[in-house]
């Protein structure tokens, strides 16, 4: 089957390292591409304030996506809204294929897939998701105004999910399984000083009880002594980290234990130009402005890459057909 176009440069994912991505391709005249199959913004739309983008004390989360997503655009950046289902690696070209059977060649691929939040996959959880269990404070926190909700984690996401929870909720009960905080130090003294947040500590959700209208407990255990409890809730927030989307990547890119994809100072992989960027890649600090420096870096490294390659076969042309490139 004929591909649909050749690309320079074929961004996969419309998050904040796709879209950045997309802005430094289109500086560096790349003819380039970029397929998201949701809205742009990724998991940054999850967020209800966004309070560490430099020149921005505050922002909404979909107010920083859009403007992202404006940006790329007013370079001429082509969006498609589409699924991507594969990427085939390829010696001349790598073909990323999408849902419904068509598909596009590039001789660069940025991968920017991210992850989703991760499940504690404990009884319950499943059939409860979206009648009392959420991954997602700003989605499904208006549900709760009044309420009690029990929120699961102790890194950034929990704390900061709590604090928005606490502007709705009548008593927040943050559960971790350590009596330490993972957040950062000024999430971790507001959620301290907020009264409406208790904290449960050395403790973990082993089990949902829930009746015709959903959630109604949980069940908990001390991880220190073994003693299990009941906490009554109306809700469940589950934010005990993230799983990397890394299905389409393909094989022989190099993965570490927790699935996430290993690369090299460009975001480069063992596959020449393909790179991966943002929360899929293997980082120290997954937060949106690393993302958009990995979106700038595979980028400029993409160009790099691109210019390379037909410098070379440009030379490899007989005389008569050095026209330059058409795609
Ligand atoms: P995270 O930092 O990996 O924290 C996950 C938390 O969940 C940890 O406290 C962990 O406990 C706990 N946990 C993991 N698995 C568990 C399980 N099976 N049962 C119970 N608890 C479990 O994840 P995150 O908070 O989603 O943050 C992800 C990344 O995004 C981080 O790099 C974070 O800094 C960043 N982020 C930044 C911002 C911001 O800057 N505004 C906001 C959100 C997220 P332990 O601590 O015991 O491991």
């Amino acid at each position: 089957m004929t591909c649909e176009g050749i690309y320079d440069l074929i961004i996969v994912g419309g998050g904040p390292g796709g879209l950045t991505a997309g802005i430094y391709a289109m500086r560096a005249a790349l003819k380039a591409v970029l397929v998201e199959m949701g809205a742009p913004g990724g998991q940054v739309n999850l967020s209800d304030s966004v309070e560490n983008w430099p020149g921005e004390e505050h922002i909404g989360g979909a107010e920083l996506s859009m403007k992202m997503y404006s940006h790329a655009q007013s370079y001429g950046l082509e969006i498609r809204s589409d699924e991507v289902v594969a990427i085939e690696p390829g010696l001349d070209l790598h073909t990323v294929r999408l849902a419904g059977g068509a598909c596009l060649q590039g001789h660069a691929v940025i991968l920017a897939t991210g992850g989703n939040p991760r499940q504690l996959e404990i009884p319950g959880e499943k059939e409860n998701y979206g009648k009392g269990v959420s991954y997602c404070a700003v989605c499904d926190g208006f549900f709760f105004r009044n309420k009690t909700v029990v929120v699961v984690g102790g890194g950034d996401s929990a704390i900061e999910e709590s604090l928005y929870l606490a502007k709705l909720a009548r008593q927040v009960y943050i559960v971790h399984r350590r009596d330490q905080l993972r957040a950062g130090a000024l999430l971790q003294q507001r959620a301290r000083a907020e009264c409406k947040i208790e904290f449960v500590w050395n403790s973990v959700v082993t089990g949902i009880l829930a009746g015709a209208d959903g959630v109604r407990a949980v069940e908990l255990k001390n991880v220190k002594t073994g003693e299990p409890r009941e906490l009554a809730t109306d809700g469940l927030f589950i934010f005990i980290g993230f799983v990397p989307n890394n299905r389409l990547t393909p094989a022989g890119i190099r993965r570490n234990a927790d699935g996430y994809v290993v690369t090299d100072d460009k975001c480069g992989t063992a596959i020449p130009g393909i790179y991966v960027i943002g929360d899929l890649r293997e980082k120290y600090a997954r937060q949106i402005v690393v993302a958009a420096a990995d979106g700038c870096t595979a980028a400029l490294a993409a160009a790099h890459y691109v210019e390379a390659r037909k410098a070379a076969q440009e030379c490899e042309l007989p005389e008569s057909m050095k026209t330059g490139w058409a795609h």
